[in-house]
């Protein structure tokens, strides 16, 4: 059984949260591969490593004085290795790391450079042998994950070492310069080596026990959701439930790994696992509901729009030639309704209504904003009658207008479309029909 560990910047923001990481390692003998981030915040205000990383190279790249931002950066490492009792000195690296900033090495390298250090405390803390991501993770020309070369490699170097720790959220260009992933992205680096090492479990560790089974902001303490299946979760990342990077589920899930979300302040806590399919039954008919504000809706009317051929492609090319993505598109006999981002389609919104016009005469035209999308996600959902009557019941019970009502044929989830002030009281009168009300 082998375990591939990540553990997120809160979780090593200090020399207390390493020993507790440390204490999570010892405690199961199968976590051999060990995937840190940079140090998070240990505050509300604090400043995260990888964010003080950019600001000093900005200085250093417009020839600025860098020395005290750079020193402050030296401080939170050596911070936790003293608080640490280790026996180890870091500045070989950060003479490299300085003279690199100077010569313009660039913002990822600078970026990188905080898991970078971070792992090789780490390794050093734990006795485990520490991998270079850079070595072992690669980009393509075009600064993609080159898949092949990284299983590959990785693979290989993995199955020579027992134990390891390599930092997240970098590797190397055809080049050998550095690249990050997006931010967040030490994720993608451990379901990476969960998969190169043919793991059977990536444990993602962070600061929350798993995902909830809405937006505690809005829903006073909610429940936990403990299985989840991927599908699930890209429905409700989608809607910005957040804990997880989005390109971190590839890799695991073409290999049939499972994750488990932990939280690292409170290592007993099931967390969330997420898995391909289960037959377990989740413990309400729904798995969870996210939403988000900012939504316009474009209203067209065109009489005899069903029988007219190309009419959905003429409108959709619109939008395309102006770089618009739309979100759902609701239609009834000869009436269309196109779901868009209102910030982007703001900038875009004249070129766009003429545009509609002159390609597909409508009748009508009549725009919406300030529409919010609330998404109802479960794998329950399916088998269960009256799913969307409870929705739909309990939203009237609360005085709410529904504007929108999408199903996917999945029958995955029930999108439903409302007025943004009606947002967090609509969330909350769906959560409590189907959670509070059956607890
Ligand atoms: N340290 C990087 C960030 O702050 C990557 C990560 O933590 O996953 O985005």
């Amino acid at each position: 059984m082998t375990k591939v560990v990540k553990f997120g910047g809160s979780s090593l923001a200090d020399a207390k949260q390493f020993i507790k990481v440390a204490d999570i390692i010892h405690a199961d003998d199968t976590r051999r591969y060990v995937v840190p981030s940079a140090p998070g915040k240990r505050f509300a205000d604090d400043i995260k490593v990888t964010d003080m990383l950019y600001a000093t190279y900005d200085l250093a790249a417009k020839g600025q004085n860098f020395s005290e931002s750079f020193d402050a950066i030296k401080e939170r490492y050596y911070g936790i290795i003293n608080d640490l009792g280790l026996d180890l000195s870091l500045e070989t690296e950060f003479e490299t790391i300085k003279a690199c900033f100077i010569g313009k090495a660039g913002r990822d390298y600078a970026a990188s450079r905080g898991e970078y250090l971070n792992g090789i405390i780490l390794a050093n803390y734990l006795g485990y042998e520490f991998i270079d991501a850079a070595d072992v993770i690669f980009f393509s020309e075009s600064g993609v994950l080159d898949s092949k070369k990284t299983a590959k490699v990785l693979g290989e170097r993995l199955s020579q070492i027992e134990r390891a720790v390599i930092p997240g959220f970098y590797g190397s260009m055809p080049n050998d310069t550095i690249k990050t992933f997006s931010r967040g992205g030490s994720d993608i680096t451990g379901s990476i080596v969960a998969s190169a090492a043919s793991a059977d479990l990536y444990e993602n560790w962070t600061d929350v026990s798993g995902f909830l089974i809405a937006d505690p902001r809005i829903i006073e303490n909610p429940e936990p959701i403990t299985t989840i299946t991927y599908k699930e979760l890209r429905e409700l990342s989608y809607m910005g439930a957040t804990v997880l990077h989005e390109d971190s589920i590839f890799p695991v899930r073409k290999a049939g790994i499972p994750i488990n979300i932990k939280n690292t302040n409170k290592p007993e806590d099931p967390g969330t696992m997420i898995v391909e399919s289960t037959s377990i039954k989740p413990r309400f008919t729904i798995t969870g509901i996210a939403g988000k504000k900012g939504f316009s809706v474009i209203n067209i009317e065109k009489d005899m729009m069903n029988s007219e051929i190309g009419f959905g492609r003429r409108v959709l090319e619109v939008l395309e030639k102006n770089g618009i993505c739309f979100e759902h598109m609701p239609s009834g006999i000869d009436t269309m309704s196109i779901i868009v981002h209102q910030e982007e389609f703001e900038k875009k919104e004249q070129e766009i209504l003429a545009g509609i016009h002159r390609n597909a005469q409508p009748d009508v035209i009549d725009i919406e904003t300030d529409l919010a999308l609330i998404a109802v996600v479960g794998r329950g959902m399916k088998s269960t009658r009256g799913t969307a009557g409870r929705i739909f019941s309990a939203l009237a019970h609360s005085h709410i207008n529904v504007k929108m009502i999408d199903q996917g044929s999945s029958e995955l989830n029930i999108i439903i479309g409302v007025s943004e002030s009606d947002f967090e009281v609509a969330m909350k009168c769906i959560y409590d029909i189907f959670v509070t009300f059956q607890l």
